[in-house]
């Protein structure tokens, strides 16, 4: 049991899946080859179902199963704007969960990068004006519209994801 180092695996995979969500490249062939980590997911799936559809995209990579997060995603906004007293079309359902998904797998802002400042131009160095598309504040911007609701579904998954964590720390 080695559940301190592994605490955050949910984490790590996330982190690899960005390129999925912010790019049409959805080559990405590094599965996991940790057989208790895909173990201990496949354990979660069954026990803690609501997490099944972040799961597969952690495993799979692909883009059928970022797909179906997505729908999930909406989902939960659909829920989050029926108690605000809220109507959304299914376009919008679907952006404010690609949305809030994105945020959560990659919520760095995708400017600056997480520097907080804009480069000199022509440089790789970072020059003394705050980056514009994030304020200076280094992570990723919501959008204004429906921006309560994103971050709703935001938290809701990441709420999901600690509960994840903690199930894949305490089986491997
Ligand atoms: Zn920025």
């Amino acid at each position: 049991m080695n559940s301190s180092k592994r605490a955050g695996a949910v984490r790590e995979s996330l982190d690899r899946l960005s390129p999925a969500l912010v790019s049409d490249d959805l080559s990405i062939t590094d599965h996991r080859g940790d057989a208790d980590y895909v173990a201990a997911l496949g354990y979660a799936s069954m026990t803690y179902p609501i997490a099944s559809p972040l799961i597969r995209m952690y495993l799979s990579h692909d883009r059928a199963a970022v797909r179906e997060a997505t729908v999930m995603a909406a989902d939960m906004a659909r829920n989050a704007a029926r108690r605000a007293g809220l109507v959304l079309s299914p376009s919008d359902l679907i952006e404010v969960g690609r949305q809030a998904l994105q945020y959560v797998v990659n919520p760095t802002c995708p400017r600056c990068h997480g520097t907080k400042y804009e480069l000199i131009p022509g440089t790789n160095c970072l020059g003394p004006h705050v980056c514009t598309a994030c304020a200076g504040d280094g992570r990723r911007r919501l959008p204004a519209k429906h921006r309560r609701l994103i971050v709703e579904v935001v938290s809701r998954i990441q709420r999901i994801e600690s509960t994840l964590d903690v199930i894949v720390a305490n089986r491997v």
